[in-house]
C-alpha cells in the first residue's frame, strides 16, 4: 500500500472507530426555511417550495419524486464570488466554475456567542480576531473562518430574523474584520445568521461589506449553518460541495466538518 493509500485507510479507520466525527453544519432544508428580506425597492428571493410529481400513485406507481423551487441563497447556503458586482469579473466566480480541491479546507472557529447574546448587533472586529489568535494561533491562509454566534439555536423565524422598525438585528462581521481575514488569506467566511453580514450592514461602508470585500477577493460564503458549538477552535477541516449549476451565483449546501473527536 502507498504511503497515500494508507493516509486514506486510517482516515476512514478513525472515522470506523469513532476518533474521527463528522458534524453537519447544515440546516433542514423546506418550506419553513428562512429567507433573508431586502429593502422593498428591490427584488425579492422566495423561500423554498415544492410540487409532487409523483408519489406510489397513479402519476408513478413506484416512485416518489418533487420539483423543487428555490432562491440560490436559502437556508445553509453557499455565496461564490459572483454573488456580488465586486466578484463579476473573476475567474472561477461561479459553482461551476470553482475547482472541487476549494471546497476542502482547514477551519476556525471564533466564538462570538457570549457577545451576541448580550448585544444583537455585535460585530466581529480585528481586535476580537486578534485576540482569539493569541491563544489559537494566526489564521492560516486558505482556511475557513466561522463566526460562532449560537443565532442558529434560535429556532423560531421572526426570533432567527429578528426584524425591527430599522431593519433587521443580527451579528456579522465588520468592515476591517473582512480586511484583516482577505488579508490572511482565507478560504471564505461563514456565519450561523441569514446572511454573512451583519442585520444592519446595509448602512455600513462599503455596504454588505462581506460580500462587497470577501467576493471582490474571490473568496466564498457560508450562512444559515449550524452547529458551530460542537467545532473545535482549531484542528477540523471543512467539506462544502453546492450544486455545480452552471453559472449559479450560490446554492444550498450540505457542509460537513471532520472532527477530532
Ligand atoms: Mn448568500
Amino acid at each position: 500500500m502507498s504511503n497515500s493509500s494508507r493516509t486514506i485507510a486510517e482516515v476512514l479507520g478513525c472515522l470506523a472507530d469513532g476518533s474521527i466525527t463528522i458534524v453537519d453544519l447544515s440546516r433542514p432544508l423546506g418550506e419553513n426555511t428562512p429567507v433573508i428580506g431586502l429593502p422593498p425597492e428591490f427584488a425579492q428571493s422566495p423561500g423554498f417550495t415544492r410540487e409532487q410529481i409523483s408519489k406510489y400513485d397513479e402519476r408513478g406507481p413506484g416512485w416518489y419524486w418533487n420539483i423543487i423551487h428555490v432562491g440560490e441563497h436559502t437556508g445553509t447556503h453557499f455565496d461564490a464570488p459572483a454573488h456580488w458586482v465586486t466578484g463579476k469579473d473573476l475567474p472561477e466566480n461561479t459553482l461551476d466554475k470553482i475547482p472541487a480541491r476549494k471546497m476542502i479546507a482547514p477551519v476556525c472557529v471564533i466564538d462570538a456567542s457570549k457577545e451576541s447574546a448580550a448585544d444583537h448587533d455585535f460585530l466581529l472586529t480585528p481586535e476580537f480576531v486578534e485576540t482569539w489568535e493569541l491563544t489559537h494561533g494566526r489564521i492560516a491562509a486558505g482556511s475557513w473562518v466561522l463566526m460562532r454566534t449560537d443565532w442558529s439555536k434560535r429556532t423560531d423565524t421572526d426570533d432567527f430574523l429578528n426584524i425591527k422598525e430599522d431593519g433587521a438585528h443580527s451579528p456579522g462581521p465588520s468592515v476591517d474584520c473582512i480586511r484583516l481575514l482577505v488579508e490572511r488569506g482565507v478560504a471564505g467566511f461563514g456565519t450561523e445568521t441569514v446572511g454573512t453580514d451583519a442585520g444592519q450592514a446595509h448602512l455600513f461602508d462599503p455596504m454588505f461589506p462581506c460580500h462587497h470585500l470577501i467576493h471582490q477577493a474571490g473568496k466564498f460564503g457560508l450562512a444559515s449553518l449550524c452547529n458551530l458549538d460542537q467545532l473545535p477552535a482549531t484542528g477540523a477541516m471543512l467539506i462544502t460541495a453546492p450544486m455545480k449549476i452552471v453559472d449559479g451565483s450560490g446554492s444550498p449546501v450540505r457542509v460537513f466538518a471532520i472532527t477530532p473527536s
